[in-house]
């Protein structure tokens, strides 16, 4: 066969196929669907403390917090586009701007996108970012009405940049005349609070709120809701359904792994031919979503957290089943000095374990040493192949990666 009859097979089997979506659409992450089953009073609290907005009166700031997929997002701009549709029977002109800070990446266009949506132009770059917000303080001065500024993910912007322009856009209200602004400030992060300086964080949470993980019975009826706008009827198995909720729940309630275990494993089905989605097209859409999701996460690491876990794959493939914050370290400068880098010091090093323990890329053990205290024992929380295909590719690591340091042999000659 040919090319093109092979591909002709395929668009063939496509076309005849039985039809898994209906809308496709529905399941993205930005879909904002109009119902938001469990809720309720999240969005009646948050309800409550925007509608102020409504006469011409500034709201409270709000904090909100909650891991990732817990419906922040959803929520904020749920009651948003509901107070905006409010807003047009009124006589008080609402303005908000929605911006996700890790995405947007910097302060300056944080401003850039707030001072766009009150229709002041800002250059991409070259001004300084006190003239930015300037502008904006003028942009919002000449409005009346209530400018709401929503900063998503703004843990993102304030771990990587500080919280100078949070600063600066609490206390703008004290220099407008006619303009008022509150802020919506939504974190993944629910330590986000001690990175912030106290004035920042007293006039931030006037407000606060958090949103607990979804429950297993509560993300299946989420994903039901979803499920009959985006599949045909009888698509989903009731079993398909009930596994993918469970492993979603296992990991901290995440609604959003849930739609994409779901997404994925309607794309399977669609693909083979199948007519249901049972619970082995979710079990390898989880398989395949796992792998993508390490992948991206070694791809995306900066360079010296690289050489840490580098060092760890090292130790593990020398038969160190779970080594401690010494040995890395050791393996670590002598990485640096293959790969031209100035090593970082020890407390660093630790600090960055620490990170990739949190996002699960290693697993850090506290193990007690009786009266000499406690100590962490390190081992990688991925495959060893994953390390090893995504290094490979990199072009610094990859020759690192068959490397045999010096500091090794001694260590896994008492070690192994
Ligand atoms: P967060 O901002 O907390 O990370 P999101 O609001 O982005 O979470 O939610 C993740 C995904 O799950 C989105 O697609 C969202 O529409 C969906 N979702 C979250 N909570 C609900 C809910 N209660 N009902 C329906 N969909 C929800
Ligand atoms: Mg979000």
């Amino acid at each position: 066969m040919n090319e093109t009859s092979v591909l002709e097979g395929v668009f063939d089997r496509f076309l005849k196929s039985a039809r898994i979506f209906k809308d496709r659409e529905i399941l993205r992450h930005d879909h904002v669907p109009e119902n938001l089953p469990h809720r309720e009073d999240q969005i009646r609290f948050l309800g409550e403390i925007v509608a102020p907005v409504l006469k011409g009166l500034r709201c409270s700031n709000i904090l909100i917090y909650g891991k990732t997929g817990t419906g922040k997002t959803a929520v904020s701009k749920y009651v948003l586009k509901k107070l905006n549709q409010k807003a047009l029977g009124c006589a008080s002109p609402v303005r908000f701007c929605y911006v996700n800070c890790r995405w947007v990446g910097t302060e300056y266009r944080v401003l850039s996108a707030l001072c766009y949506a009150l229709g002041v132009k800002v250059p991409f770059t070259g001004l300084a970012l006190g003239e930015v917000f300037d502008r904006f303080r003028k942009g919002l001065d000449t409005q009346n009405g209530v400018f709401i500024v929503v900063l998503d993910e703004i843990d993102a912007l304030v771990k990587t940049h500080g919280d100078t322009i949070l600063y600066e856009l609490t206390r703008v209200n004290e220099t407008l005349n006619l303009g008022k602004t509150s802020i919506v400030g939504i974190s993944n992060d629910l330590r986000f609070k001690d990175f912030l300086d106290p004035r920042v964080l007293s006039s931030l949470s006037e407000e606060e709120t958090v949103f607990r993980p979804y429950d297993a019975a509560e993300i299946r009826d989420i994903l039901l809701e979803r499920a009959k706008s985006a599949f045909f009827a009888g698509v989903l198995s009731d079993s398909a359904l009930s596994l993918c909720a469970a492993l979603a729940a296992a990991e901290h309630g995440d609604a959003r792994r849930a739609l994409d275990f779901l997404r994925v494993a309607g794309e399977l089905a669609e693909r083979e031919g199948a007519e249901i989605i049972t619970e082995e097209h979710i079990r390898r859409a989880e398989t395949r979503i796992e792998h993508d999701r390490v992948v991206e996460a070694l791809k995306n690491l900066p360079a010296h957290s690289k050489l840490v876990l580098l060092g760890v794959y090292l130790l593990v493939k020398a038969n160190v089943a779970r080594a401690i914050t010494g040995e890395i370290y050791e393996i670590y400068c002598e990485l640096c000095e293959q790969a031209g880098l100035t090593p970082l010091t020890q407390r660093r090093v630790s600090g960055l374990i620490n990170e990739l323990d949190v996002i699960g890329l290693l697993n850090a053990l506290v193990v007690s040493m009786g009266r000499y205290g406690r100590t962490k024992k390190i081992r990688l929380g991925v495959p060893r192949s994953a390390v090893r295909s995504v290094f490979m590719e990199d072009e610094r690591l990859g020759s690192l990666i068959s490397y045999t340091p010096k500091c090794l042999v001694g260590i896994s000659s008492t070690r192994r």
